[in-house]
């Protein structure tokens, strides 16, 4: 049976170094469950070395967490790269380390870049600074992320900065991306007519936290049978009745 299910995809740990050091694999799952959130993807900047801890944590819980990681082109436009389980995106991870460049975190400017356990206890910090344009072509990721049964979303993408929009000024209908996700405050960017050659594409709206405050605060509504990438990408399709509910804009703060 389909049942709407409230989803904030675009969450990051305390391991991006632009993100609140409280973001624990426990304070993520605290917050999605008091949100009443049905599931969510984690999404660090070009690492995943956090979800491991922060499904270990779900699934205590009885939680569902879509493995993801938020990866930078060269074209310096951020990329969501969501995944079915934890083997398949460290495969890709590993892929997109190898193509981060290798300059240190400076955190005295950055933030500090920690790898936790389930309870948020540092295991070490990591040195490679994380967030950087990896030298792989949009078109590249995105034919890497279809070929090992991702799902390839632009984060933000009509955002002043590290979009689509910003960097290339339009979204190139031939890159068939499986949903565009909005910037939060940008209704304006919901396809006014047919006419526009992007009306097609399914838009989906998340957070992008980096605080816990924020998990949640603008989410997407999908009709699915189960939280599972594989309904998520029927969702996306419109196919066999799953589909896009809505999307939450943020609630005035
Ligand atoms: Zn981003
Ligand atoms: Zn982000």
């Amino acid at each position: 049976m389909l049942k709407e299910y409230h989803a904030d995809l675009h969450i990051h740990s305390c391991l991006s170094p632009c993100a609140s050091l409280d973001l624990s694999p426990r304070k993520i799952i605290e917050r999605a469950l008091e949100e009443r959130l049905d599931f969510i993807a984690v999404t660090d900047h070009n690492i995943a070395r956090n979800i491991p801890a922060v499904m270990g944590q779900a699934e205590k819980r009885g939680f569902r967490v879509i493995p993801g990681m938020e990866v930078q082109s060269r074209e310096e436009i951020h990329i969501l790269t969501l995944f079915s389980d934890w083997p398949s995106l460290s495969a890709w991870a590993e892929v997109v380390w190898r193509h981060l460049p290798e300059i240190p975190n400076d955190p005295e400017f950055f933030g500090d870049q920690p790898v936790v356990d389930e309870e948020g206890n540092i295991l070490e910090f990591e040195e490679r600074l994380l967030i950087n344009s990896t030298d792989l072509s949009l078109n590249e990721i995105r034919s890497q992320v279809r070929e090992r049964g991702g799902i390839f979303i632009p984060a933000h993408f009509d955002k002043e900065s590290l979009s689509l929009v910003s960097q290339l000024g339009f979204v190139p209908i031939d890159l068939e991306p499986d949903a565009l996700e909005m910037g939060r405050k940008t209704q304006a960017a919901l396809p006014k007519d047919s006419r526009d050659p992007t009306a097609a594409i399914p838009r989906i709206l998340c957070s992008d936290a980096h605080q816990a405050e924020d998990i949640g605060r603008a989410r997407s509504i999908f009709l699915l049978a189960e939280p599972t990438l594989a309904e998520l990408r029927l969702a996306l399709q419109g196919k066999e009745g799953r589909r896009v509910v809505t999307l939450v804009f943020p609630r005035p703060s």
